[in-house]
């Protein structure tokens, strides 16, 4: 097939939308195919030769942005084709998901302005202040005496499962527009086991990303990415342990570091301060002008967020049975307040975009 690369380049407007701009990139990408190891992207990209919308949200969900095409390719500025794929995919994939999650308003509050989710933090410690004094139990023991049991969890219940219908909902509309089919076991076991290992994350040649600046490869962003996901895992199958303990053989929290609570829940902490430490870092040095630089500032907000609660969680065990339980535990259950009431709206959505992009990518390579 005779591609003209200057024709397509040609179709550059200057106001043109996202998708646009995604798309004219990825048809010259389609015609060049120098890239075409790198990422699942590519392979994804030459199974078509016209993009529809679904197709560029789709591609775009499938990126992470590791930047590996932006350092490979000699079509960058100042070449006239003007390509810079990372930047554009990245800004299709922040609209998809203020697109598709409703109410699009709060999306876009929170994708963009770390200081509306630092005002969430400082809401939900003030909400969880008042609730600690208006609720405050007439007997209980260790952090009980703060908040009881069946208000922590009845109140953590409600925040987490209504963000979670939110996330269902904008799930399902990203499905439809990109055109998916009916999802098999065979279909999410690759995905899971995509996710689980962040193989995309490794590079075409298990090298890593390009994220850092200039064009070193490192696998610090898999490595950091792993370490949060797995302690945030961890941390949550601590969280259903110490609920069980309560109701099944009504073993109370605070837990000695020799029971299941423990064992799972401080390295699980351990692993997501350590890597969330180091996603700060890799993005303070990250060029911005390769992601979507008008949401950086919501993503550094929601980075320090996770980070905070995992410190302030092992702040909590250190302090156990001293007088500073009090104020860690109130700012450690408001800050994951915040968390999960701002799940929808925040990066945090991205690991459920990115699922249903691998789902669908599982599609079409069995199609
Ligand atoms: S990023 Fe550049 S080098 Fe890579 S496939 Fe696209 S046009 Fe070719
Ligand atoms: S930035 Fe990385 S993941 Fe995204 S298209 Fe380029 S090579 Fe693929």
């Amino acid at each position: 097939m005779q591609v003209d690369l200057f024709a397509l380049a040609a179709a550059s407007p200057s106001e043109a939308t996202a998708t646009e701009e995604a798309r004219r990139q990825l048809e010259i990408c389609n015609a060049c195919r120098y890239c075409e190891g790198y990422c699942s992207v590519f392979p994804a990209m030459t199974l078509s030769r016209a993009f529809s919308d679904g197709d560029v949200t789709q591609l775009a969900n499938l990126c992470h942005n590791c930047r590996g095409c932006f350092h490979a390719c000699q079509y960058v500025e100042p070449h006239e084709f003007k390509l810079n794929l990372p930047r554009a995919l990245a800004e299709v994939r922040v609209e998809s998901w203020e697109t598709f999650i409703w109410p699009h308003g709060l999306a876009r509050l929170f994708q963009k302005s770390g200081v509306s989710l630092a005002a969430a933090m400082i809401a939900g410690i003030a909400l969880t202040l008042a609730a600690a004094y208006a609720l405050r139990p007439e007997n209980g023991q260790g952090f009980y005496t703060v908040l009881s049991h069946t208000m922590m969890a009845s109140l953590f219940s409600l925040a987490s499962v209504l963000p979670l219908i939110v996330i269902a909902g904008g799930l399902g509309r990203y499905w439809r527009h990109v055109g998916g089919d009916r999802v098999t076991l065979a279909h999410l076991r690759s995905a899971l086991i995509d996710a689980g290992k962040l193989k995309n994350l490794s590079g075409g040649a298990a090298k890593g990303c390009n994220y850092e600046k200039e064009d070193r490869f490192t696998m610090s962003r898999r490595w950091a990415h792993q370490a949060v996901m797995w302690g945030f895992m961890l941390c949550f199958a601590s969280t259903v342990s110490a609920t069980i303990l309560h109701y099944a053989i009504d073993l109370k929290a605070p837990y000695r570091l020799l029971s299941l609570p423990k064992l799972l829940g401080v390295p699980g902490g351990i692993l997501m301060t350590l890597g969330g430490i180091e996603l700060i870092r890799l993005k303070i040095r990250a060029e911005k002008a390769l992601g979507a630089p008008a949401v950086w500032g919501g993503e550094m907000a929601f980075v320090l967020l996770l980070t905070t609660i995992a410190a302030s969680g092992l702040a909590l065990y250190g302090a156990t049975g001293s007088a500073a339980v009090r104020p860690l535990l109130i700012f450690h259950l408001g800050a994951i307040l915040a968390f999960y009431l701002t799940l929808p709206y925040t990066k945090m959505v991205h690991a459920f975009f990115r699922l249903a992009a691998l789902v669908r990518d599982a599609q079409t390579r069995r199609d």
